[in-house]
């Protein structure tokens, strides 16, 4: 359904699912297939630059408690994905259904984690791997709430679409400032041969 406070010109609100779940953790393997399938429909038939993502908790941004994500129509690529270089290198975490979860090896924050295609691909707006993709973050999700004993942790996600797509999970347990904003300099505690041997247990 259409944003009701657009930022952009066009703005949608995927709902995912009439279960009222908290977090994509809790959604089905069938949901989560369905939410990738609406994704791809949406971008199909509205055209242009559309960049998916996904806001959970409201330190993360999120305004809305029922689980959902976010198409938001660019005027042009996203600044972030354009000025990525490859895939960056990761610490493996888990491989299934074709995609793999690593945690880069210069993580920004605590449990950064990256889910692409095991075998890079482009435009996963129309990729069949979007799926396992988003199931593959979903069982991510559901590791790290265990280990950190929260039925919630704040997080962004979102889709970089573009010669080797990929889907970025940014959880927001630490408080970027400064030094983060202003310098690009990421302060994490976690470092992240940790957090991808906490995720992979
Ligand atoms: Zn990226």
């Amino acid at each position: 359904m259409p944003n009701l406070y657009p930022a952009l010109e066009r703005q949608e609100v995927v709902i995912h699912g009439p279960d009222h779940v908290h977090s994509v953790g809790e959604l089905t393997d069938a949901t989560l297939d369905l939410v990738a399938e609406a994704w791809q429909r949406r971008a199909r038939d509205v055209g242009g630059i559309c960049f998916a993502l996904l806001n959970e908790g409201h330190e993360a941004g999120a305004s809305l408690p029922h689980s959902h994500s976010q198409l938001a129509w660019l005027p042009a690529p996203a600044p972030a994905a354009a000025g990525e270089r490859g895939l960056p290198d990761v610490l493996p975490v888990l491989e299934r259904g074709g995609v793999a979860a690593g945690c880069p090896v210069a993580s920004r924050v605590p449990y950064e984690v990256l889910i692409a295609p095991a075998r890079p691909e482009p435009d996963g707006l129309r990729s069949e791997l979007l799926g396992p993709a988003l199931r593959l973050l979903a069982e991510i999700v559901r590791r790290l709430q265990r280990a950190r004993g929260e039925a919630l942790v704040p997080l962004n996600a979102w889709l970089h679409d573009g010669p080797h797509w990929h889907l970025e999970l940014f959880p927001r347990t630490t408080r970027l400032a400064g030094l983060e904003l202003g310098a690009g300099v990421y302060v994490n505690p976690v470092a992240p041969e940790e957090a991808a041997e906490t995720l992979r247990d």
